[in-house]
């Protein structure tokens, strides 16, 4: 059995798991990162799209693409930051 990780927003709206290892992780303090996490850092994990699934409130989920390689996801009930989509690379940060 894969392990599998839930998560959820700030408010719960919004809930979702990931299966398996993530294909990477770490932490970004690019100016994007900065001021997208509201933070010094903005740590994250990498899986591969068919990771991750989300169990509740995908219609709750706002997109903001500030570059095409970006698309960041939030809950619209709470603000809380969910995702990143990086399509080029096939990856969704966590
Ligand atoms: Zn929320
Ligand atoms: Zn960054």
């Amino acid at each position: 059995m894969d392990k599998s990780y839930k998560g959820s927003c700030f408010c719960g709206s919004v809930q979702f798991t990931v299966t398996g290892e993530p294909a990477a992780m770490g932490y970004c303090h690019c100016e994007s990162c900065r001021t997208w996490s509201a933070g010094p850092v903005n740590a994250f994990t990498l899986w591969k799209p068919e990771s991750l699934k989300i169990t509740k409130g995908a219609d709750k989920i706002g997109t903001f693409a500030k570059t095409p390689q970006s698309q960041r996801k939030w809950c619209k009930a709470c603000g809380g930051h969910r995702f990143t989509d990086h399509p080029q690379w096939c990856l969704v940060a966590v």
